[in-house]
This record gives C-alpha cells, sequence and structure tokens, in this order.
C-alpha cells in the first residue's frame, strides 16, 4: 500500500480530547496522526469547539464583561472617578479572536514538538481489514493513513429546535453569540443551561436586556438545590429575567426582530420579541461525518458512540472519547480520557472517575461543584453531614468586595469522608480544584480542616465549611 501512510494510532478530531490523546500517545513512543477538519482564514484551527467557540472564547468575553462591570459598578465605590465607560465589540472581539489564534498555534506547535503528523481535514473510515483501519482524509490533499488503533474525537455540535436553523445573525448558536458585531438592545435565550447562562451574562452586562426561557420547572436541576437557590436569587437582583416551566411553540424571523410564541408554567400563551435569539438546549455528539456505518460502529439511541468504562467501541482498537460519548460534556472530561485511552493503547492501565469530574458554571459569582449533592445522597439513602460557610464571614471576599454565596460540603456521616462540595461565590472554579483533590485522595472533613490556609484567603472558606461539617467553624 504504496499511497498509504501507516501509523501506530490515528485520532480523528483535535478538540480537548483528541490533541490531548495525540499528545499522551506520541509521548509513550507511538507514531500517531491526528486529523481536525477545523479551519479559519485559510489556517488549520485545532483545538475544537473548546478552543474555537467554546470555553476560550466565552472565558474571554467574559473577562472583558467582568472588567467591564467593575468600572461600571465598582470603581467609584473604591474611590476610582471614571466617565461612563463604552464597549468597543469590535476591538473585544479581535482581542478574543487573538486567544483563540494563540490557542490554536499552541496546539500546532505542540504537534511538531511531539512529532505527531497533523492533516487539517475531515477524516472517514473507508475500510477495515486484519492490518488496521483505513481512513480517507479529504484535504488538504487526498489522503489515506492506517492504523491499528484509532481513537475517535469528533465532539458534539449544537442541538436546534426543529425547523428554527441557526443563521448565525438573528437565531444564533453558541457560535454566533461569540461573534457578535454589536451589542444587541434584546437578547432572548431559549435553555438557562451552563452556555445559556454565561453567554446571557456577557452580553446582560454591557447593558442587552437578557431574557431566559427554560423547559425545566427550575434553574440547574443537576445541581445541588441549595446552590441553584441562591443562584436564582442573585441573578434576579442582578436583574436577568428567567422564566421556567414554559414551551416554545413557534419561532419566526421577521428579518429585523424575533418572535418566540410560548406557553407558560400556568398555561397561558405568551410571545416575546428580540434583536437577537440564542438557542442554547444541549449539545448532540457528531459522527455523521466519519461514514461509521462503513465500519459498523455502533451507537447508541441518543446518538453517543456506545463504548465501555474505558472507552472501548464495539470494534476491536477502535476507541471513542470526549463530548462523542456518555458523561458530562466538559473539556476536562475530553482530557481525561483521551489521556487514559493513551495509556491503554500503549499497554499501561488508568481510569477515570467520571464520578469525580467537576463542572464550573462561569458566571457572576461562579458556581462549581464536585461529588454529591444533598439530594443524590438522600436518595441513595446515605447518612451523611453538612458544613456550609457564607463568603460574607470570609477577610479575602470582603476585602475584594465579592461576599455572595457560600462553600458548602457534604461528608459521611460516620467516616468523615468529604462526599461532595458546592460553591457558589468567588473564584469558585478555582477553589473547587481543592475539593477535588481531596475527593481524589480521600479526604476527610477534618483532614482538610487541619490544613494551614494562607490569610486573607477564599481557601479559608473552603476550611472553614470543614470545620462547619463538624461543627467547629471559627468565623461563623
Ligand atoms: P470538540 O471540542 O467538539 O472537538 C472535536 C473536533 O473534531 C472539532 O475540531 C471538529 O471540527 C473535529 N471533527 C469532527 N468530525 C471530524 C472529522 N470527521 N474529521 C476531522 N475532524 C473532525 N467545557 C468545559 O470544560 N469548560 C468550559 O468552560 C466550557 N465552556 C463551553 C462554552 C461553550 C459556549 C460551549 C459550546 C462549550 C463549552 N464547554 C466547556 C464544553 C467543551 O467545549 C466540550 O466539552 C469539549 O470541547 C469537548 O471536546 P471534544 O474533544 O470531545 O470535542
Amino acid at each position: 500500500r504504496e499511497d498509504v501512510q501507516v501509523f501506530d494510532v490515528v485520532v480523528i478530531g483535535a478538540g480537548p480530547g483528541g490533541y490531548v490523546a495525540a499528545i499522551r500517545a506520541a509521548q509513550l513512543g507511538l507514531s500517531v496522526c491526528c486529523i481536525d477538519d477545523w479551519m479559519k482564514e485559510g489556517k488549520a484551527a485545532p483545538g475544537g469547539t473548546c478552543t474555537n467557540v467554546g470555553c476560550i472564547p466565552s472565558k474571554a468575553l467574559l473577562a472583558t464583561a467582568a472588567l467591564f462591570e467593575e468600572i461600571e459598578l465598582k470603581a467609584g465605590e473604591h474611590g476610582i472617578e471614571v466617565d461612563c465607560p463604552a464597549i468597543d465589540v469590535a476591538k473585544m472581539m479581535a482581542r478574543k479572536d487573538k486567544i483563540i489564534r494563540q490557542t490554536n498555534d499552541g496546539i500546532l506547535y505542540l504537534f511538531k514538538k511531539n512529532k505527531i503528523t497533523f492533516l487539517n481535514g475531515r477524516g472517514s473510515f473507508a475500510t477495515a481489514d486484519a492490518d488496521g483501519y483505513l481512513i480517507n482524509v479529504d484535504a488538504p490533499a487526498e489522503t489515506k493513513v492506517m492504523a491499528k488503533s484509532v481513537i475517535l474525537a469528533t465532539g458534539s455540535k449544537p442541538r436546534a429546535l426543529p425547523n428554527v436553523p441557526f443563521d448565525e445573525d438573528r437565531i444564533l448558536s453558541n457560535s454566533g453569540a461569540l461573534a457578535l458585531k454589536k451589542v444587541p438592545t434584546t437578547l432572548g435565550i431559549i435553555g438557562a443551561g451552563v452556555i445559556g447562562l454565561e453567554i446571557g451574562s456577557i452580553w446582560k452586562k454591557f447593558g442587552a436586556d437578557v431574557k431566559v426561557l427554560e423547559a425545566m420547572p427550575d434553574l440547574l436541576t443537576f445541581a445541588d438545590s441549595s446552590v441553584t437557590k441562591e443562584a436564582k436569587k442573585i441573578f434576579e437582583k442582578q436583574g436577568l429575567s428567567m422564566e421556567f416551566g414554559v414551551r416554545i411553540d413557534h419561532i419566526e424571523d421577521n428579518g429585523e426582530r424575533v418572535s418566540v410564541s410560548y406557553t407558560d408554567k400556568d398555561g397561558k400563551k405568551c410571545e416575546m420579541w428580540v434583536e437577537r435569539l440564542l438557542i442554547s438546549i444541549g449539545r448532540v455528539p457528531f459522527t455523521a461525518s466519519l461514514d461509521a456505518p462503513v465500519v459498523g460502529l455502533k451507537l447508541d439511541e441518543r446518538g453517543f458512540v456506545e463504548v465501555d468504562k474505558e472507552c472501548r467501541t464495539n470494534l476491536p482498537n477502535v476507541w471513542a472519547i470526549g463530548d462523542l460519548v456518555r458523561g458530562p460534556m466538559l473539556a476536562h472530561k475530553a482530557e481525561e480520557e483521551g489521556v487514559a485511552v493513551a495509556e491503554r493503547i500503549a499497554g499501561r492501565k488508568a481510569f477515570v472517575h467520571l464520578e469525580r469530574v467537576p463542572s464550573v458554571i462561569y458566571t457572576e459569582p461562579e458556581i462549581a461543584w464536585v461529588g454529591k449533592t444533598e439530594d443524590e445522597l438522600k436518595k441513595a439513602g446515605r447518612e451523611y453531614k453538612v458544613g456550609q460557610f457564607p463568603f460574607m464571614a470570609n477577610g479575602r471576599a470582603r476585602a475584594v468586595g465579592e461576599t455572595q454565596g457560600f462553600v458548602k460540603m457534604l461528608a459521611d456521616a460516620q467516616t468523615d469522608e468529604i462526599l461532595g462540595v458546592h460553591i457558589i461565590g468567588p473564584q469558585a472554579g478555582e477553589l473547587i480544584g481543592q475539593a477535588c483533590e481531596a475527593l481524589a485522595f480521600g479526604a476527610t472533613a477534618e483532614d482538610l480542616s487541619l490544613i494551614c490556609e494562607p490569610h486573607p484567603s477564599f481557601s479559608e472558606a473552603l476550611k472553614e465549611a470543614a470545620l462547619a461539617v463538624n461543627k467547629e467553624a471559627i468565623n461563623f
């Protein structure tokens, strides 16, 4: 097969799952080809959803929005006099695009450094035989590659409402909503999930009138209910309009504005007119481009690639990771699975504990959690203790003026082992890292309460919550 390049491993998709898997496989001495079709302005743009239209651009815009709000609302309190601030959206977007490009180029550099062959095109299955899998790559030139092991990491796409295609101008997915050319006067959001809340909070800080419609009866039903209650209270106080238990009946774009007809929780017919509409009702695994039926790859009833605990598909030596398979659709989960699969291919043992994958919502305040919620423990009939500590009682939080929220810790009633940590408040997304470590090491609440934390720091709130588990909090 002269026209075929042969590798130990071919990875299809260079999102956080795929590119990380490729690097680890190469580090372990395997020859690796990684194929990804994302391209921007004629240049390869590896990094997937996360880098191009997800984690990185949303956090870049959130940083600008938070700074804008600080200047607008808080500077005066600090005695800093600022004339009415204004946002230059084009400049903000250029900054975001520069950060994305740095990340794309960083991944291309890492491919080179690790001697990974990177092909910027669409990869699809051609054949499978005893030698392995033959993969067609449609660009840059028609190429064929072959490998004994294949890692599928083609990620996910935004779910659309039936008969309401995204035009990314007025009817937006995350891609369009993170690339608007001006601040919309009104932004409607269907879906109060993580993406809807984060993007809504960006445009709201710049003055958009944001209204969120959600089908579920309450906010973030998968999070701990005391955090959800606090979040709802804070978001409503910030002026975010949210309606729950709604059914969307019809969406119409009249060329200038979008109308959303819906039935509210009491059965009343309502209509909402907005300049832009973000539809953020979840994401669906993306397998369409793989020509998976050629080799008989099995999908589950929801379209995810069916895998076992170790990310093995029904095909020998074909693995699938990240948003393409069951479990939380999060970049760090994809990365962990990528590393674990590469290690398994190289003959090492690896394990990803899906129950210990942390979640973060980068709103203000941030929300983060890891492990079990109180409801889950109740359902499982597990006896537990609760410790809660408010940021109002934390010196650092008062010093920076971010006193909303709390740290809540759940521990086993008998053994004191930490079972879950739920945070709403400043730097929750950073603090949760300490909770992940505690869970990974099987720490007890007492263990955390014996650690000397710097003062004044948000970390002290975590320690105080651990002390509160055993009714020994000092500052509350
Ligand atoms: P993806 O990142 O989707 O990458 C898949 C890649 O494969 C893409 O480049 C795609 O073009 C390519 N591809 C598809 N088919 C083919 C083919 N046949 N051939 C070649 N290439 C192909 N997660 C977090 O953990 N933290 C966050 O803060 C966060 N924020 C988010 C914000 C938004 C707005 C969105 C939309 C998502 C966010 N996520 C976040 C989720 C995160 O982006 C995903 O969980 C993550 O990107 C999944 O990684 P992946 O590698 O499975 O797939």
